[in-house]
């Protein structure tokens, strides 16, 4: 027997209507290239998302027209996000870190017919335009005042077309399995994959990411994603923060200036941020060297790579700011797992309570995870076994976008492939161990990067720290530490030996240790461990033949 309720697809556009009309006022402030501090509200936002819709249709793009952006996280491209999606077409975010090849790659393979770009991206768009033959027009995202001669085909600009366009458009009815956004994963090997989310997939997930035990998003919040919008969704934050009807600050290309994020932080009341470890180094570096204080934010989700505890721990005991230690993939929209207290983790202590810190926490209702052997049987969650992470659930991709399954991430039951190495504790509460591709194999055990790059990180002389396997005669492989050392301060590998010793396994400890002047990374800040062992291909271990 069925039941008797309506049935009322999941879309975007339902979200927006209701940041619409239950917030109209709330406000959403951005830094851009042409404004140092444009502030409008939920209603601005949205009408101008359908003058927006009317422009795509006046600029004749297809009803399920692939649309890339190439752009900060600001009003503009929160516009866009909307306007594409709930139009019927797909927001193909690009990444403007990759490559020129992987961006020109991207934009042919996703078919895209029309690319919005930031001011600060249109050269990188005139080096490719002419290998893109498919993409019909481009838009800048500025005024008529700060258009550039560019040589770009069929060049327009944002906000003179917007002016030429009504503000009243009528939203079509969506399937909720209709496609939505597009977001290539960096493609650290091969060529980037395209992970294709639809509305009820980002619905879903905009909800999960509200709830108490994940990002605990209220109207009450002001809501600062320093993490891209082109990094899958700004990880899905411009949709939560609509469905509560939170206040959005958008950093723009300031996002690496700490000052500026600070200036946000205390100046428009964020309450709510989130990105990778490495932009929050340099804003925790800046508000210890200011003595700035950094109220009234109280929460940071951190993730895409591994939290060091150091950072939760500065977070927590200079800022009274608790870290939301979250793991995910663009392949899973992209929250899997948020580290957030029980009543029995918040009454650990000591050793205990720092351990459980660095749990990328519990899988989120609606993700299913499991980890198996070698041999693909299932392993216990007893918080010691290790295995390969595999997940299903309601917001994760099920095949790669136009690949015709050659993704090779998908097992035959469906079950998706993470790539990640980690144990399970009864609790349910997960600790990545490594990426597949990077643990370190020694003697046959597996030695954690991870972990010691954690308990490098903790050094007070050490900026940044990775930990790779080098070859090795007898054991196959042994671990070597490479580090950025802080400026100023004198440390010997003797130092970080011991430091070490005293934290991990004796036979964990890094047989040699090499300092750097930088660490290479990823197109969304990660350690590009390739890339590392690339550079120190030629690297030998000072006592090869022990
Ligand atoms: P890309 O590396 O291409 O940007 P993703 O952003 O999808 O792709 O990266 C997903 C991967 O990042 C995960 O498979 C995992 O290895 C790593 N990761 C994400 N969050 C964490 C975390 N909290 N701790 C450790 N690793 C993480």
């Amino acid at each position: 027997m069925q039941g008797l309720m309506m049935d009322m697809p999941l879309t975007l556009t339902m979200i927006m209507r209701h940041g619409e009309r239950s917030h109209a006022a709330r406000q959403i402030v951005s830094v851009t290239a042409d404004s140092p501090l444009h502030r409008y509200t939920y209603a601005d936002c949205f009408r101008r998302a359908r003058q927006l819709a009317n422009a795509l249709g006046a600029l004749g793009a297809s009803p399920d027209a692939r649309v890339g952006t190439l752009a900060w996280n600001d009003y503009r491209h929160m516009e866009l996000y909307y306007a594409i999606s709930c139009s019927g077409r797909v927001c193909h975010t690009i990444n403007p870190r990759l490559f020129d090849a992987q961006i020109e790659y991207i934009i042919n393979h996703a078919e895209d017919e029309f690319v919005f770009v930031d001011l600060a991206f249109v050269g990188k768009l005139e080096a490719i335009a002419a290998q893109c033959p498919g993409v019909r027009g481009y838009v800048v995202m500025t005024d008529a005042a700060h258009m550039p001669a560019t040589s770009l085909p069929n060049v327009h600009c944002y906000e003179t077309l917007l002016a030429g366009q009504r503000d009243d458009f009528e939203w079509p009815a969506l399937d909720e399995r209709t496609a939505s956004g597009l977001c290539y994963t960096s493609g650290t090997t091969g060529n980037p994959k395209g992970v294709l989310y639809n509305h009820r997939s980002a619905v879903m997930m905009a909800y999960t990411a509200a709830l108490p035990d994940a990002v605990n998003l209220s109207a009450n919040d002001g809501v600062l994603p320093i993490v891209p919008m082109f990094h899958v969704n700004a990880w899905g934050l411009p949709f939560a923060a609509v469905l509560v009807g939170a206040k959005l600050v958008f950093p723009g290309p300031r996002l690496s200036a700490p000052e500026v994020l600070a200036d946000l932080i205390t100046g428009e009341g964020v309450t709510v941020s989130a990105g990778v470890p490495t932009v929050c180094l340099p804003l925790l570096d800046y508000a210890a060297q200011t003595g700035r204080s950094l109220a009234p934010l109280s929460r940071f989700v951190i993730g895409g790579s591994a939290c060091p505890l150091s950072m939760i721990e500065a977070f927590r005991d200079r800022h009274g700011v608790k870290v939301l230690h979250a793991w995910g993939m663009t392949e899973m929209s992209p929250l899997g797992t948020v580290n957030a207290d029980t009543p029995e983790t918040a009454a650990l202590g000591g050793a205990a309570r720092s351990e459980q810190l660095l749990s990328q926490g519990r899988a989120l209702p609606g993700v299913e995870l499991k980890i198996t052997d070698e041999d693909n049987r299932e392993l216990p969650w007893d918080g010691q076994q290790v295995g390969a992470l595999k997940v299903r659930g309601l917001w994760v991709c099920r095949d790669y976008y136009r690949l015709d399954g050659q993704g090779g991430a998908h097992e035959a039951d469906g079950w998706f492939v993470t790539g990640d190495i980690c144990s399970i504790d009864p609790n349910g509460f997960m600790r990545i161990t490594d990426r597949a591709k990077d643990v370190i194999k020694s003697g046959g055990e597996w030695i954690s990067s991870i972990d010691l790059e954690n308990a490098a990180m903790g050094h007070p002389a050490v900026a940044e720290a990775a930990v790779i396997g080098v070859p090795h005669p007898k054991w196959q492989e042994r671990p070597l530490l490479v580090v950025v050392k802080k400026s100023g301060v004198a440390v010997v590998p003797a130092d970080l030996i011991s430091w070490l010793g005293e934290r991990v396994a004796k036979w964990w400890l890094p047989d040699d240790v090499v300092f750097v002047d930088e660490l290479p990374h990823t197109a969304t800040g990660k350690l590009s461990k390739l890339e590392l062992r690339k550079r120190l291909a030629d690297y030998r271990l000072p006592d090869a033949s022990a």
